[in-house]
């Protein structure tokens, strides 16, 4: 047989390694900043266009290249950090894999400019898909600067399979938070499109968290600090009355490195186990610095996953060190055994004999009779008159509220057309508050009514979009809430799509701060904040899924967020028009998460069962 196998040449082999290295435009920023820093800049710029797909330029002032450090380290396995293996046991610097600037320069049209400290001259230098295209000596500032441009422009299914700008710069946001986080010593600036995103100056780690999370953040943050053999940890964690659903707030960095690791988050849910609701996530920074020698960073190309020698112990420490800032800073409710009730009282009441309070009662008042609950009530009067200043059709159905279904059942000619055919005398009632049950002319109808209500409402919100018929309710207390960085950034990238569905939202970059003027027509009684809240969840968490456009996303979160909860009373009225919306959707069957959202049980079946 002849010999088959053969070495691959290079720029394949590089082509190959950038597929671990760089994932997105995200990727090569984490490695321009890592090189940046491990080049000991103390100022950085961070410049990105259109997510970082069309460009992607790291200006550092660190100590730059020489002439031909400059051309070799687009070499693969060309590091100037290490030397030998025992090295990767005594890492100081971000890299020492020497791959990055080699893949990077694989799959991207690469510039770059360099000139270390004293010399009078640098290089310009520019590469296209491996190859030097060109270099020549240059003016230029001590330091380096890499621009990527057009990246995967060779390749392209993984161009295709990047996400649109918005999700990409999210993507580049969360890598720089990680970078600039743990490096408060150096002052950042990011740039985005030509508008300056963050200006990060020197400060500590307080501040920096404080920087780029917004200042409420300040009074939010527990120290935790200890110092052992193992480790030594420093950081903060959030108060746990500020926990939120989102994961957006869990750093930790090891030697200076973010890393993930769900053993170690799991020692922070333990500290906090007690002091926050279930879905809650516990919001930390920490940092720990290890022995170099105890750690393993080389386990995965991207560096975030990292393997400690003594993890048991790692836990141990944080979770009781967690614990104890906890509740040294009050934050953990404690037993006051020593508290002297007597200070409770006012002096001069404490001789006084007790009197029962009095209560006037009125024995004929029913809650139940009364359909409308108090806290629709004060949503109602705070959006008292919007339908003045729209002149719309009350009575379309799209404006039944979200619980009260008031519309009466009126579009029964829609049925005939349904296998589900319910006829106009048909009583329902609900089940443990959670299901219809109704019937047809020949079986038994059992509906979710909370996934049929996100049908409904998911429904009528893409009528809203298509028709263009969008109805707002104008808040008469216009509601303002400062975000984090990130949150921010989320509802900004779907203000569009949230203006579309009748939002009017005012973005204020440099506060982080919205001010909402009006919510959907088809919104009541459901808080704004929530409903907010469960959206940047939803984004943050929307992962590699690319069939939604980010407006259904937007459609189907709302209508999960506004939909009658299971557990919920309804009246019957409000159940009639429910079923009676539910059959007049397009796609009754299914609730927008494509999930059952009733079930039949035929004549026969019943049969059967006697
Ligand atoms: P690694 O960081 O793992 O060494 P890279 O491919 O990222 O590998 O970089 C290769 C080499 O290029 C580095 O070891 C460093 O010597 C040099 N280099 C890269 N970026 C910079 C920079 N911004 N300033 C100075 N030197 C740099
Ligand atoms: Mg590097």
């Amino acid at each position: 047989m002849t010999d088959i196998i053969q070495l691959l040449p290079d720029h394949v082999a590089n082509q190959i390694a950038a597929g671990e290295v760089v994932q997105r435009p995200a990727s090569v920023v984490k490695e321009l900043l890592e090189n940046a820093i491990d080049a000991g800049a103390t100022e950085i710029k961070l410049i990105v266009k259109e997510g970082g797909k069309t460009l992607i330029q790291v200006v550092d002032n660190g100590i730059g290249m020489s002439n031909t450090d400059a051309r070799l380290s687009f070499e693969r396995h060309a590091t100037s950090k290490i030397k030998c293996a025992e090295d990767l046991f005594n890492l100081h610097t971000k890299g020492f894999r020497g791959e990055a600037l080699a893949s990077i320069a694989a799959i991207a049209h690469v510039e770059m400019q360099t000139k270390p400290e004293g010399e009078e001259f640098g290089t310009h230098l520019r590469i296209e898909g491996s190859k030097v295209a060109f270099q020549e000596v240059a003016v230029c500032p001590k330091g380096t600067s890499i621009s990527v441009k057009n990246l995967f422009f060779n390749i392209p299914a993984r161009r295709n399979f990047l996400k649109s700008n918005q999700v990409e710069l999210r993507h580049i946001s969360d890598e720089f938070h990680r970078v600039a986080l743990v490096h408060s010593n150096i002052s950042f600036h990011f740039y985005n499109n030509g508008s300056e995103l963050f200006n990060l100056p020197k400060g500590n780690f307080r501040q920096r968290i404080v920087q780029i999370f917004g200042t409420k953040m300040n009074e939010r943050l527990v120290p935790v600090e200890e110092d052992t053999e193992v480790v030594k940890l420093s950081g903060f964690v959030i108060k746990p009355e500020y926990a939120k659903k989102s994961r957006g707030e869990q750093f930790f960095f090891a030697n200076n490195r973010f890393i993930k690791s769900p053993y170690l988050h799991h020692a922070i849910n333990a500290a906090f186990e007690g002091l926050m609701r279930n879905e809650m996530q516990p919001g930390y920074f920490l940092q720990m610095e290890v022995d170099p020698s105890t750690i393993d960073i080389n386990i995965h190309p991207t560096k975030t996953e990292v393997k400690f020698d003594d993890e048991q112990t790692l836990y141990a420490i944080l979770r009781s060190a967690v614990k104890h800032s906890l509740g040294q800073f009050n934050v953990a409710p404690m037993l006051d055994f020593e508290h002297d009730r007597n200070l409770d009282t006012p002096y001069s009441y404490q001789s006084k004999d007790a009197v029962l309070p009095k209560v006037t009662v009125d024995p004929g008042f029913n809650p139940f009779e009364d359909n409308k609950s108090a806290p629709r009530q004060v949503q109602k009067q705070s959006v008292k008159g919007w339908q003045d200043l729209y002149e719309v059709d009350t009575s379309d159905s799209q404006h039944f509220s979200s619980v009260q279904f008031e519309s009466e059942a009126t579009n029964s000619n829609l049925f005939d057309k349904q296998a589900t055919n319910i006829e106009e005398s048909t009583v329902c009632f609900q089940l443990n508050h959670k299901f219809i049950v109704t019937k047809t002319k020949s079986a038994l109808l059992v509906i979710n009514q909370n996934r049929a209500h996100q049908r409904v409402l998911y429904e009528q919100f893409l009528k809203v979009l298509s028709n263009d018929t969008m109805v707002k309710q104008e808040l008469l207390f216009p509601e303002e809430k400062v975000l984090v960085a990130n949150e921010f950034g989320i509802l900004k990238g779907i203000e569009d799509d949230l203006s579309a569905l009748g939002f009017d939202i005012t973005f204020d970059s440099t506060k982080k701060s919205i001010k909402i003027d009006a919510v959907p027509g088809l919104m009541t009684e459901v808080n704004i904040g929530t409903v907010l809240e469960n959206l940047i969840v939803t984004f943050e968490e929307e992962n590699n899924t690319n069939e939604l456009s980010t407006t259904e996303l937007t459609a189907k979160n709302l209508a999960k967020s506004m939909a009658v909860k299971n557990g919920q009373p309804m009246d019957a009225a409000s159940q009639m028009a429910l079923v009676n919306d539910l059959f007049g959707c397009l796609e009754p069957e299914l609730s927008p998460f494509k999930k059952r959202t009733y079930v039949l049980v035929s004549d026969n079946e019943l049969e059967n069962k006697f």
